[in-house]
């Protein structure tokens, strides 16, 4: 049986809606500066990398070219070899540009492959060298890039077509992490939702710290995309820095995927969502789409009438328009008549539907009905028995429209009163006048 209780009356599905709205929001506010963050990001970690090779090739105490004489390269004899430091020459704080580029190069990482490929934050850190992979296709023969998403949430694997702009970043993040001896290095990761950790693996999100490799932890891949946005300088409509989450760009990957045409059922098997209704959350509707469909259908229906109904009307169309309004005048109310259509019941207006009795004309309907009555009781006295059944149509008519009147409510006007302002106690008080002689 059915819970009488609706989904609208609970709560929780009101919850629902405002949540999707403030998600739609969010990524209605964060899809379009995508561009800026992606190309920000780039320029950043380049910049890192030129600086840090600027450094490594200078002497201690030199100052470092190209950066006009604000960075020296700092003589720290105790710091750990791979590190380099550099110290600002007007305030003399240090710097860490080993630190600095290895920030800015997985800050474009993550941001690259969540955007690219819409996966969960998760999924993200669990990508090892073995997830690429290739797929040689039936019809073709042709060899495509696979990346292999291993089971998450809904604990189904699934595989992702590599794009080209994809299959760039993950043979820069392989080409980083290899070893002298061309591998990558095995390393263990913590997964905080099992509470276990995972065997040794190559995973393509590690870093080198100090002596060892360690896998990157949701909380660091936070933290990379806090700081890149920083560095962007973008803000939200309220002027504070905008922030996105891993998830935000998976959200902008189904958005962005769907309005470009890819159907929403393969959206939802790239996303490794278990309903479409899922994929469909995920998707902000944007006003813009709204319109440009209510556009696109309004040309639609146009484009079916004939073009000519689209111009100006000529003085004589416009003449015989108006002239339409003053004929819809009848003794007994308006008759509602399309215009450029003839009266199709010979002006029997009392019989007719198209008329809208006026309540001025109610004593002259009373009097047509009274005489219809009187000319029914004649005929059927002198046994003019074809006239009876016209006249009793006629009455019906009369009568209907008198129904009419009687069922439209009065329109009195309502007298709301007026609200004043008054001074209590030197405070301001508004005070409501009721209409004279109500109580
Ligand atoms: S009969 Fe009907 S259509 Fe004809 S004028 Fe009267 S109300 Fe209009």
């Amino acid at each position: 049986m059915p819970c009488p209780i609706s989904d609208d009356e609970i709560q929780k599905a009101k919850d629902r809606k405002h949540r999707k709205a403030r998600m739609d929001q969010r990524t209605r506010e964060r899809l379009p500066v995508l561009p800026v963050l992606i190309s920000t990001t780039d320029r950043r970690r380049r910049a890192a990398a030129d600086l840090l090779r600027a450094a490594q090739g200078t002497e201690p105490g030199a100052l470092v070219p190209s950066t006009d004489g604000s960075l020296r390269r700092a003589v720290v004899p105790k710091a750990a070899g791979h590190l380099t430091w550099v110290e600002e020459t007007n305030s003399g704080r240090r710097r860490n540009l080993s630190y600095e580029e290895e920030e800015a190069f997985w800050a474009f990482a993550a941001i690259e492959v969540l955007r690219l490929t819409g996966i969960r934050n998760e999924e993200l850190l669990e990508l090892t060298h073995h997830s690429v992979t290739e797929y040689r296709l039936p019809s073709t023969g042709e060899v495509v890039p696979l990346l292999q998403i291993a089971p998450s949430k809904t604990d189904t694997e699934r595989l992702l077509l590599v794009s080209p702009e994809l299959a760039d970043v993950l043979s820069t993040i392989i080409c980083r992490l290899r070893a002298p001896n061309r591998e990558i290095p095995l390393v263990a990761s913590y997964d905080v939702r099992e509470k276990v950790w995972n065997p040794p693996m190559p995973l393509l999100f590690q870093r080198d710290i100090g002596t060892e490799h360690r896998a990157f932890t949701p909380t660091a891949i936070r933290k990379l995309l806090i700081n890149a946005l920083a560095a962007t300088g973008l803000t939200n409509a309220d002027g504070d820095l905008l922030t996105f989450s891993p998830h935000d760009f998976r959200r902008i990957f189904v958005t962005d995927a769907i309005m470009n045409g890819l159907p929403p059922h393969i959206a939802q098997v790239i996303c490794g969502h278990g309903s479409i209704d899922t994929t469909m959350g995920y998707k902000a509707v944007y006003p813009a789409e709204t319109i440009e469909a209510h556009r696109a259908f309004i040309a639609r229906r146009r484009a079916a009438r004939p073009s000519e109904e689209y111009r100006t009307p000529t003085d004589e169309e416009w003449d015989a328009f108006l002239a339409h309004f003053e004929k819809r005048k009848v003794s007994i109310g308006t008759c509602a008549r399309a215009f450029g259509t003839p009266c199709i019941h010979e002006h029997a207006c009392v019989r007719c539907s198209l008329l809208r009795p006026d309540p001025a004309q109610r004593a002259r309907l009373v009097d047509i009905r009274d005489n219809l009555t009187a000319r029914i009781a004649e005929a059927e006295r002198e046994g003019w028995r074809g006239e009876v059944e016209g006249l009793r149509v006629s009455l019906a008519g009369a009568e209907e429209k008198l129904a009419q009147l009687n069922r439209r409510p009065s329109l009195g006007v309502v007298d709301l009163g007026m609200p004043a302002a008054n001074l209590v106690g030197g405070h301001l008080a508004s005070e409501h006048h009721p209409p004279k002689g109500s109580s």
